[in-house]
Parts: C-alpha cells; structure tokens; sequence
C-alpha cells in the first residue's frame, strides 16, 4: 500500500508531485533547519483517490492517527485540549501554484471549552475568541459551503455597533458575540450544529480541501494556466503560530527580490496583529515590509537572514509567507516566485553574475512567451489633451488606440473603410468575435482576467481592458460614461493599455518596446538598458545552443528585410498568392476566363515580369540565404469577384448586363466549391491550368538570375504545395527542370534551385518515402496537416466548438495553436523518418503557424528538422525556443 502521509521532516522539495509544492516546500524548509512549525502532508494521490471513488483510501486514517499523535506529543498537548489545545490549519497546496484557487481552514481545534483553555494559555480573552469565530467562518464557507458574506455581513452589523470600522478594535465580548451569531448562521445555512469534536473538523476540513480541487475558480484557471485537470491536490495539516495575538505579532508576505522588476532589494507587506488570510483579503491597511525594521528588529534581521538562505538554497527568487507571535518568527510558506516578464530576464542575468546558475540554467529559467510580452508595442508618453478615464484590469497586453464603437456591426464596418476601432462592450459573447477581429482592442466594463473578452484576446493577441467597471456602457445609445461625467461617444477616439489597465480619452502615442529596438538594431546591449542587455545576453547563448534554424514566413522585401533584422536564416514560405491582389486581379480574371491558348498564354505572359520583380526584391533582401517560394495555392474562385454581388448587377442589368460581368458569373458559377479547402488547389491547379505553375517558375528562375547579373546571390527553392502523390509531384517537377534549363540556357547564368514539396495532407506523410525519392526538401504545412488530419476546417470549427472541447478536456489547447503531437504530430515523424531514409540528408522544415509556437518549436527539435518558419515578429521567440529546446 502506498504511504499516504509524510511527516515535514520527511519529504523535500523534489517531491511535489505528491507532496504538493506548499507541502514539498514546507518539508525542505523544515530540513534547512528553519523555524517550520511541526506538521504532517497528505498526499495527492490519496486526494485522487478520493476524488475518483468519492472515498478516502483505506488505511489513510491509520497513518493520519499515527502522524497527528507524533505531532501532539512532540508539541506537548491533544488536538483541541480543552485546557491548552493544539491547533492546526488544514492546507491545500498542489503541484503547481494555483493562488487562492482552493481552500485552507485555520484554528481546527477550537471549541466551546478549548477556547478557555487557548486565552488561558495566551493570557488573552480576546485572541481566543477571534480565533474561535475565525475558524467558524472559514469551515462554514469552505467546508458547509455557506456564503462567506453572510459571516462578513454580521461582521459588519457588529463593528458599526462599536463604531469603528477596523476588526482590531472589536472586544472580546463582541468577539464572543459573533461566535454565537456565526454559529446560529451555521445551524440555519446548513442545517446542523457546528462540529465541536476537533478531530471531526480535521477530518471534514481534509475532506472539503480534497473537493477544492473541482471548484469552479479552479478549474478556469487550472485551464487558463494549462494546468493537468487530474493531479489532485496535497492537504497540509500545520500546527498553528498567531500573528494575531497582540502587537508584538503579526503576520506578512515577502519576496527576495521585486515580482514586477526583478531588481534586487527588499520587498513585502506586514499586517501588525492579524492572521494570515488578512494581508491578501485587504481588509486592513498592511504596511511596507522594510517598517518591521523599526517595529521588531530581530525578527526583521532574522527573516532577512532566511531571505539569503532560500534564494541560495532555492538559486532562484522564493515568495514567502511568514508569521510572528510574541517577536518569534515563523516560516510558512515559500516557493520559487511568479513574476513578470522583464523581471524573469533580470533574475536569470543577476543570478548567473552571482554565479548561482550557469548560463544555459539562466536560458532555461526564462520562456519565449515571457519573450514575445516583451514585444509588444507601448504608448510613449502621454501627450496633451489626454486624460485618463479610468483602470480596468489589464487582460491582455498591447497599446492600442481607435475610434470607439459599441457593436460588432460598426467595428466591421469601420475596419472595412481602413479605420482603426476599439470595440467597447458591458462583457462580450461569442457573437462579438468578428467585431474582436476588426478592432485594435477590447474593452469591457464587466468580467474578470476569465472573461469571455479576456480569453479571447489574449488568445488573439489583442490588446484587452476588461472589467473597467467605473465605466457605464450604453450599447444601445451608442456612448459609455466614465467617473467625473466624461461621455465617451460612438466616434471619440480612446487609447487603452493592457499592460497596465488604464484607458484614456484621446490618442496616446505608440512606440516600439526597447526590446523591438533592439532587435531592429536600433538599441544595442551597452546603451544601458539592463532589460535589453539581459535580452541579448540570452538570445546570444539561445543561438549558440539551437539545432533549428529559424526562417520568416515572408511574401515582401519589407518583411524579409525585418526578419532578416530579426535574425532570420531564411524565408521558409513565401506565399504567392498575395502577389495576385490588387490591380493585378484583373489580369487573374483574364487568366480564368482565356477561352483558348492564346488567351491564356497573354494573361501569363503579363503576370510573368510581374512576379519576377517581386522575387527579386526578396532575393535581394534575403542575399545569400534561401527563399523557398510556394506556387499559388488557394483556389481560383478566391480572386473572383463575390458571387452573390455578381449575380445581382447581373440581374439588375437585365439584358444590358456587361458581356464581361456575364462571363466572370459564369466562370464564379462553374469554379464555385461546396469544400474549397478539399477543392481545386495547390499542385492540382498546377495540373489543370496549363502554364500557371510553369510562368511561376519561370519568373523565379529569371530573378534569379537577375540577381547574379548584379552581383547578388539568390538560393531559391521552389515548393509545391497539397501534394498527396508523388505521381502529382514528378509531374510538376518535370515541367519546371524544364523551365529552369530553358532559363539557365537562354541567360547563361546557372541558379540552381531546389524543388521540394509540403507535406500537408495524411497521404504525403504516409507516403513520404516515394515523395522524397522526387523532391529535395519537405516542408511541413501543419496547418492544412492539423485540419485534414482531424478532418475540420480551422476557419469553420474555432468558434463553433472549441471552446466545448476545451471544457471537456478534448484537447488541452487548440491543435491549431499548439501542435497536437499525438495524431499531427505522428505523420511528422513517420513523414520525416521515411523521408530520410529514402534521401538521406533531406532539408526539414515547418512552415505552418506552428512554427512559432514554443512547445511546438520543441516537437520540430525532437524530431530533428532543420528549421521552423514563422512570422517575422515572432522570429526572436523561435530562436529562444530552438535555443532552449536543445539544453
Ligand atoms: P493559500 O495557498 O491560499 O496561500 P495557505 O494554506 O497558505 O493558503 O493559508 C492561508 C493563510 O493562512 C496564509 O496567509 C498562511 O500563511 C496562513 N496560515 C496557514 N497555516 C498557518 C498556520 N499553521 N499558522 C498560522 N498561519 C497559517
Ligand atoms: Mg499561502
Ligand atoms: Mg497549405
């Protein structure tokens, strides 16, 4: 049988997947020989076990009974003692850090008599009898599940009869008072007396701890953090110390160096008199950490003391929770800290200058989404005429400015005419998505970090305000009302900063974050900014380390030339198709309708010098490094005018209607697809449309050659996308050997170009081993993989059902987000084995959305490929990615 329980002089940090961190963390503190007040941890596998059979595991109450008599005779006294009890807290505390989220019972132990015996002991009524009514209220909300604010409420009602509005000034018989309010409470809410046997409370308060794991709260953030749905959760039963018996106690919390800054120094809040959960509830003024210097001097040197102990025990900055009774400090909690972005980048360098880590620990320590929070533009300083409205909570970071709007419909409309908009709503629902789409940002005045608007954003990437609740929003009339009667209407224009929350009236300036700078060259490592140098410091080793190469996604010379900036070694898609917009549409319009050779061969003929100048100017940018160039791959119709706008100039004109708008319906109505995305595309057009992959070709191999005749040296490599046969693949790549000979022979000039393909449907991946026997590279389009793969169509299943699928722990993440490794995942690494053993050496990249994606940049260096191509922003996360994949 399993141990169940473990005494804190038994386990250590090592050993959170059972013992919880809190547990784990408690158990090497009490090892370090810091002053832990005794105690035992029950198990998170026993919490599974009873979360799955509703049940405690047998045997579980024998070891606890063994554990709590060594806790009571090494403490000298019985749980609950009526004339000197021992009193314990009942903890949660999980393997990762879920703040808040569950639930901790203080006091077990107190009851009609022992509460005597404690102010005996104390030489204080009125400390027992707060912390009698303390444990009647947390057991009556945690464990009985009535509403907290009933207890607040009476709370209440008794301070206002004395007049103050502080609980410190509350008697010890308005203290006495309450217990017999909060007990009636209890009798009426939950329809049974207050357990007066401490060891029932003990076992109920385990029991209700075991059960926090499914509350609601908790499982939002257990998905919003990706957090394993079926851990469990540890439950701690500590030997209580007080803070709240007297002025000479207290209780705070304390981080070794700033969350929000990194720098070093000392930083915390002391609450004099008061017991643990006061300091988070806020309910009373707490003060800086640095005045319990002058309030008690040896303690304060003490904890400093223990500060240096932990972060040289832990290399790492600790948080910690500490209480001290009658100047006696004792530790309570510590863990390694959460902090922001910049702060993580100015820890990891700190450390490694204390030579605490090494530098690849200081490359692992930091994360390429804490990188890609760093890129996000900022306002400059505030310029005049701006004035702040008000401070939401910041959801998901970014500056934006727009115009206000209040609905979906005019956020589209607006966006449609080229007008940047910031939706604002009360909450937002699903329907509001396009309108989320359109804007630059989001603001709401309801709804927490979990919100609809909030989860949404961020996973958009778009800046959010949400729950900006001072502000009155009137969708119907158009027009929101912030504090001092500001009226915001349809039109005015606002700024808002998901950083920070704040929302101004007017246009604040946005600029580049120095790390932007940075990478843009336009800031190096000496101009003094600690944070870019900590940026550099880290991406020189991420680089030094990497297998993967990292190459741009790219279809212009302005974004190659940024991501060459960025650090790109590459462009690994360049798409076309976007070379096919504008006023060259008209010229695909010909293409489609030619009704013979010559027709056709005219339209191509002028699209032909077109892209060949557009290849040229990415060859240029891209010098020396190769471009890979994906022919046209969308289907045809895409370029045509929409058909139901065609159909009805064509039936309002009658029989005046333009010959041409008649052919163009026509040709809409015979290329119209019930499945685009499974229709006619990728090598299938190269197929049927004569000469469209061939003029593509042709023009690359012309700029190539271009370029060498000025001096340059172009690397393209010409890919073919939706390739599912290598019968289809041997086709194309004939006709365009072709091509490029009659180009090297017509210009002289040899540019040797590599022809690959896309693995992106299940049957290339499946059959890889023949499609490498004809191409010289893959490419896989994990995109298209992910959505014929499980067979939906990204643009179609997002907002139809994800978030169900989320719910129910279908997938943890969206398999478009994050690569599903188990089913996408597999074609890639049957794809890319057999691929390498039918031509040995072949280049491997990723070219979907994936490619920026770090846990999806770790799956591409399992696997082994070559590189990864993203978008030019996200350059810099890849490389860190690629860098820490390979440590
Ligand atoms: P959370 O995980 O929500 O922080 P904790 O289990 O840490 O919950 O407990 C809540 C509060 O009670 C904390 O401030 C903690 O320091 C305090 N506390 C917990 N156990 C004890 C104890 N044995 N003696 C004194 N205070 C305690
Ligand atoms: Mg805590
Ligand atoms: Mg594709």
């Amino acid at each position: 049988m399993p141990k169940f329980v473990y005494d804190f002089t038994e386990g250590n940090k090592d050993l959170k997947d059972l013992l919880g961190g809190k547990g784990a963390n408690l158990a090497e503190m009490t090892n370090l020989g810091l002053p832990v007040p005794p105690g035992f941890t029950i198990t998170a596998e026993a919490c599974r076990h009873y979360l799955e059979h509703g049940s405690l595991p047998a045997g579980l109450a024998d070891e606890v009974n063994r554990h709590l008599a060594d806790l009571e005779s090494a403490m000298g006294k019985r749980l609950g003692q009526s004339d000197d009890p021992l009193l314990v807290s009942v903890r949660s505390g999980a393997k990762f850090s879920m703040p808040g989220m569950m639930e901790t019972v203080l006091n077990v132990g107190l009851n009609d008599e022992s509460v005597h015996g404690l102010a005996a002991q104390a030489g204080d009524e009125r400390f027992a009898w707060d912390s009698y009514r303390r444990l009647i209220q947390m057991f009556g909300r945690t464990v009985l599940d009535i509403d907290g604010d009933l207890f607040e409420g009476a709370v209440e009602d008794v301070k206002r009869a004395r007049g103050s509005d502080d609980d410190a000034d509350l008697t010890a018989d308005d203290l006495k008072g309450l217990v017999d309010r909060f007990k009636g409470i209890v009798r009426e809410r939950a329809g049974r007396d207050f357990p007066t046997d401490p060891r029932e409370q003990m076992d109920l308060a385990v029991e209700a701890v075991f059960e926090s794991w499914n509350a609601p709260r908790a499982i939002l953030y257990r998905r919003q953090e990706r957090i394993p749905v079926d851990l469990g959760t540890a439950v701690n039963i500590c030997s209580m110390v007080f803070g709240n018996m007297g002025m000479d106690s207290g209780t705070g919390v304390a981080f070794t160096r700033d969350p929000a800054s990194g720098q070093q120094g000392i930083y915390g809040d002391y609450l004099q008199n008061a017991q643990g959960e006061d300091v988070v509830a806020g309910i009373r003024n707490t003060v800086a950490l640095t005045e319990l210097g002058r309030i008690d001097k040896a303690s304060y040197d003490r904890l400093l003391e223990i500060m240096e102990t932990l972060e040289n025990h832990y290399l790492d900055m600790c948080d910690i929770e500490f209480t001290i009774e009658r100047g006696k400090l004792w530790m309570l909690q510590t863990r390694v800290g959460k902090r922001t972005a910049a702060a993580a980048f100015r820890i990891a360098c700190q450390l490694l200058d204390q030579g605490l880590i090494d530098v690849d620990e200081a490359t692992r320590r930091i994360t390429g989404d804490q990188l890609a929070q760093l890129m996000f533009p900022r306002f400059a300083a505030k310029a005049d005429g701006v004035r702040t409205l008000t401070k939401g909570m910041n959801a998901s970071p970014g500056a934006a400015v727009g115009k206000a709007v209040f609905t979906t419909e005019r956020a589209v409309e607006l966006a449609e005419r080229g007008e940047d908009v910031i939706l604002v709503r009360r909450e937002t629902n699903p329907d509001d998505l396009a309108g989320m789409v359109a804007a630059k940002g989001v603001l709401t005045s309801r709804g927490g970090k979990t919100s609809h608007a909030a989860v949404v954003a961020r996973g958009m990437g778009k800046t959010c305000v949400c729950g900006a609740e001072e502000l009155d929003v009137d969708v119907k009339g158009g027009h929101f009302t912030a504090p001092g009667g500001v009226t915001v209407r349809e039109g005015d224009v606002i700024s808002i900063d998901g950083s920070s929350g704040e929302v101004y009236l007017g246009e604040v300036p946005v600029e580049d974050s120095p790390v932007v700078r940075y990478f843009e060259g336009q800031l190096t490592a000496e101009d003094g900014d600690d944070l870019v140098t900590a940026v550099h410091r880290i991406m020189e080793h991420a680089d030094s380390r990497a297998a993967l190469k990292v190459r741009a996604n790219s279809d212009n010379p302005g974004d190659s030339a940024r991501a060459r900036r960025f650090g790109a070694a590459g462009i690994g898609l360049c798409r076309t198709e976007h070379m096919f917009l504008g006023d060259r549409r008209q010229l695909v319009e010909k293409l489609i309708l030619a009704e013979d050779d010559a027709e056709r061969k005219a339209a191509l003929d002028h699209l032909e010098p077109l892209q060949k100048s557009d290849f040229e100017g990415i060859f240029e940018a891209m010098d020396g490094l190769p471009v890979t160039i994906r022919l046209i791959d969308p289907p045809l119709h895409e370029f045509l005018p929409d058909i139901t706008e065609l159909s009805v100039r064509v039936a309002l004109a009658g029989d005046g209607a333009d010959a041409k708008d008649r052919r163009l319906l026509e040709a809409v109505n015979r290329l119209h697809e019930q499945n685009p995305m499974l229709g006619l595309r990728g090598v299938r057009l190269g197929l049927v449309i004569p000469g469209l992959f061939g003029m593509q070709v042709r023009a690359i191999a012309e700029a190539a050659a271009a370029r060498r005749r000025a001096g340059g040296d172009p690397r393209p490599e010409i890919m073919i996308p939706l390739v599912g046969a290598v019968q289809e693949l041997e086709a194309v790549r004939d006709e365009a050997r072709a091509i490029l000979d009659e180009v090297r022979a017509g210009s002289g000039i040899d540019v040797p170009a590599l022809i690959g393909t896309m693995i992106e449907l299940p049957r290339a991946a499946l059959t890889a081993g023949q499609i490498a026997e004809a191409a010289e590279f893959f490419s896989f389009g994990t995109n298209d993989l992910t959505q014929t793969t499980w067979g939906f169509s990204r643009d179609d299943v997002e907002a139809a059902f994800f978030s169900r699928y989320l719910e129910l722990g279908i997938f943890g993440v969206s398999p478009f987000e994050t690569l599903d490794r188990e089913g996408v995942g597999r074609l890639v690494r049957i794809a890319a084995e057999e691929g390498r053993k039918a031509r040995p050496g072949i280049k491997l990249g990723i070219c979907g959305e994936h490619g920026g994606d770090p846990d999806s940049v770790h799956f591409c260096h399992e696997v082994g490929l070559d590189y990864v191509s993203c978008s030019p922003f996200r350059i810099p996360v890849a490389r860190l990615e690629a860098g820490r994949a390979a440590i």
